[in-house]
């Protein structure tokens, strides 16, 4: 069953006490020993958020922090997952009838939507059910990707479970689909840091009101050059079609639109169609009683966030001798464009962005969604020890409250490997 499965990594179960537990965990669950483990990374976005859904390209950089998942192929057609964390719910349910809830955003559906990828993909008609007990270390709602990390790594464990291979790709760029290394120069250290303010992305609107404010730019601004509208639906669209630079796009930005919030009926002027076109439409059935729309900053902050991320990329490439203050000043106007443009930031995020700052990072900004979660700091090597004392005295040690149970919040990252699945050697 899972002999000819991706190609998995054989490992010493003694040399590894986090896997040895989670073996020891799976067999007084089960009854029986996982035949192999996944694991996926979480990741940190070194710069280019909240671009991706606008068609541009972003950088982030795999941690060590990750989603592990010990798994066993099993005859019965039911998959069921038990998680290390107890307040993550046991749960199970047919392989052959997966039902994503989607208004829950509970722990299991993460894992339905990688086994339910698997499945489409491959179209299989008789998936094997599994046995699974998945263990996390990416402190979760924090920027990290906590949620993609369990999407994969569901996914890893299933193609394994039913014989499957499927190539794996590094990082996900978009239009077309490519990646690219970007070697980071030396003498830094990049620290993450978690504002302890947690953010989940499917209980808030916050998130999709962004994506909408976005496409409804995108509308506005095509409009306005007389593209075709209607089929426009990411702001890097309008910028292919008109065929100019980021500088330029930012131009037509201050020209066609205005800083105050867009009403919906001002919008359905614009556009020239009615209220109900306008929900029945356009807006998601998730926002349909927002009633003002921010266009202007949301652009400016998407084309000005593009262009930031090219140049972040052209310095690593060229590598000048003042590349880390060159990366650094991105970073920090990349937090001041999400904390002014596009209100993703929060008063702890910035007060951690600050305090960072004067510690001696060179670069500091809020990284993932935002309205909480973590920043992430370029930091000299040299000054890291300190940096990592007085951040810690300064964020975390003035609020009880905050250092309590919160020991993984402020780390220095090395690059975390890719996705892989293994077995015990
Ligand atoms: P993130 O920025 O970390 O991706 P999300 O809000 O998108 O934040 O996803 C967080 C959700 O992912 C959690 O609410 C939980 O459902 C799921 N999750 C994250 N880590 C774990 C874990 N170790 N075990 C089970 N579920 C997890
Ligand atoms: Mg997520």
């Amino acid at each position: 069953m899972a002999g000819d499965g991706p190609a998995a990594l054989p490992v010493q179960l003694v040399e590894q006490p986090r896997l040895q537990k989670l073996k020891e965990m799976f067999i007084s669950k089960y009854g029986s020993a996982p035949k192999f483990y996944a694991r996926a990374p979480g990741r940190v976005n070194l710069i280019g958020e909240h671009i991706d859904y606008c068609g541009y390209a972003v950088l982030p950089m795999a941690i060590e922090q990750d989603i592990l998942i010990a798994a066993e192929p099993v005859q019965t057609q039911v998959v069921q997952l038990a998680n290390t964390n107890s307040s993550y719910l046991d749960f199970s349910t047919s392989v052959n009838n997966i039902q994503i809830n989607k208004t829950k955003p509970q722990w299991h559906n993460y894992f339905l939507c990688g086994l339910k990828g698997i499945q489409e993909h491959f179209g299989l008609n008789n998936p094997t059910g599994m046995n699974c007990l998945l263990d996390g270390t990416i402190p979760p709602s924090s920027g990290l990707s906590s949620s993609s990390a369990l999407v994969c790594c569901a996914g890893l464990v299933t193609l394994r479970a039913n014989g499957k291979t499927l190539s794996k790709a590094k990082l996900i760029e978009f239009n077309p689909l490519r990646a690219t290394d970007v070697r980071l120069p030396s003498g830094a250290a990049f620290v993450i840091a978690n504002s302890c303010v947690e953010m989940n992305k499917a209980a808030t609107s916050h998130y999709n009101i962004r994506v909408m404010e976005c496409r409804l730019a995108t509308k506005l601004l095509s409009k306005s050059k007389g593209l075709d509208w209607k089929k426009m639906l990411r702001l890097h669209d309008v910028q292919t079609k008109l065929g100019v630079s980021l500088e330029e796009m930012l131009t037509i930005v201050e020209e066609v639109l205005h800083p105050e919030p867009y009403s919906t009926e001002e919008i359905c002027k614009c556009l020239g169609i009615s209220l109900e076109e306008l929900h029945s439409q356009i807006l998601s059935q998730n926002i349909q009683d927002v009633s003002t729309f921010k266009l202007y900053q949301r652009a400016k902050h998407v084309y000005s966030e593009a262009a930031r991320v090219l140049e972040f990329q052209k310095i690593c490439s060229k590598a000048p001798a003042n590349a880390l203050q060159l990366l650094g000043e991105l970073m920090n106007q990349s937090h001041i464009s999400c904390r002014e443009m596009y209100e993703c930031s929060c008063p702890e995020l910035d007060r951690l962005v600050d305090i960072c700052l004067q510690f001696g990072a060179i670069g500091s900004r809020l990284t993932g969604a935002g309205w909480g979660g973590c920043t992430v700091s370029m930091v000299p090597t040299d000054k890291l020890s300190m940096f990592l004392k007085n951040v810690k005295k300064s964020y975390y040690q003035t609020d009880g409250q905050r250092l309590a149970g919160e020991n993984n919040s402020l780390f220095a990252t090395k690059p975390g490997r890719g996705a892989l699945v293994f077995v015990e050697a």
